[in-house]
């Protein structure tokens, strides 16, 4: 799998960015890929190489907007046991902390401020689950409720997650009343890079119990996620769509990194049914009552048992069994990014 890293290089590359974007331009213009025709603009020609085979064949861009300086694996020095990385040409050295152990660097990608490593790392072999922990992420304030119904035990991750929501929500508004648009965006962005750093602990915390414990995670299928009728209770609409989508490309790559399964369900019951008995019940605000055998749960709870046990109930609930291999399948070269550092 590749998996591509942030690093906050330190370092003012605004010369050599402005040459790369001339550089791409020229590209765009001439569709040339030979870098002596770009030599004048003065830019290392591994580079330049780089940037040219992009920008020269791409017929859809009319106007660049920003380059990043492209440096490809043969320029770049790996160090392993200091974990450093040295690019030659930019005199750059990365010092990283990735938590996997890669197998080789494939591209570093220089921006203003950070560095995109893009490595290759290797993946444990997927084991056969020995039970599955059912994982709900349209929960009344978690960022993600897990539950295991062999063990009763249930994991509730991201708390902060509705705060944060609300402060910056707060912030927004005030800006946007006072009409100050720049600095909304800029507040957009803090949250947006709070919210990833939740979900790449949650994420990382359930993975890291489903393995030690041998179990696989299953998830609310994504796509079915619209047709429910949760949105009046829980903020996850309200949490944006891209947090939800993304803790769920962060659980997914994670789990197959460490050879974790992971399954889907129809999302249609799982809220309304009782995870013990099946019934339809009620729910009310972040409780779950069942009319039938009297089951009283916590509502976020009551459905991440559902979600791992989807057969329960009258076989209401119908798991994708078919979801269960393939789907969780990426495609090989995906880029996600893992990690950020500063
Ligand atoms: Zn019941």
């Amino acid at each position: 799998m590749i998996l591509t890293y942030e690093i906050s290089h330190g370092r003012d590359f605004s010369n050599e960015l402005r040459k790369a974007k001339q550089v791409a331009n020229f590209a765009l213009k001439t569709r040339t890929q030979s870098s002596r025709d770009v030599k004048h603009i003065g830019l290392k020609s591994m580079i330049s190489n780089q940037i040219l085979r992009k920008y020269s064949r791409n017929r859809v861009l009319k106007k660049i907007r920003s380059v990043k300086l492209t440096v490809p694996s043969q320029g770049v020095k790996v160090d392993q046991h200091t974990h450093t990385i040295y690019i030659p040409c930019l005199k750059l050295t990365l010092n990283y902390g990735f938590p996997r152990h890669f197998e080789k660097v494939n591209q570093v990608e220089v921006g203003k401020e950070y560095a995109y490593v893009s490595v290759t790392v290797v993946e444990e072999p997927q084991y056969d689950p020995k039970g599955w922990i059912g994982v709900d992420r349209n929960t009344t304030g978690h960022i993600l409720v897990a539950a295991d119904p062999e063990t009763g035990k249930v994991l509730k991750l991201g708390k902060q997650a509705k705060h944060i929501h609300d402060k910056y929500m707060n912030i927004r508004r005030r800006l946007q009343r006072r009409e100050k648009y720049r600095k909304v965006k800029e507040i957009k962005n803090r949250e947006r890079r709070i919210v990833r750093d939740v979900n790449h602990k949650a994420s990382r915390k359930l993975v890291d119990t489903a393995k030690e414990v041998g179990k696989g995670i299953r998830l609310e299928n994504l796509k079915g996620i619209r047709e429910t009728t949760r949105t009046a209770y829980s903020f996850r609409y309200a949490l944006h769509s891209w947090s939800f989508y993304q803790l769920g490309k962060m659980i997914e790559y994670k789990a197959k990194l460490l050879g974790v399964p992971v399954s889907y369900v129809d999302p249609a019951y799982t809220s309304k049914a009782c995870s013990k008995c099946g019934t339809l019940g009620n729910r009310n605000g972040k409780q779950f009552k069942c009319p039938s055998c009297g089951h009283v749960d916590h509502a976020d709870v009551n459905a991440a048992f559902n979600i791992a046990n989807p057969s329960t109930g009258l076989g209401r609930l119908q798991a994708e069994r078919d979801a269960c291999k393939g789907s969780t399948d990426t495609p090989r070269d995906e880029m996600v990014t893992e990690c950020h550092q500063r």
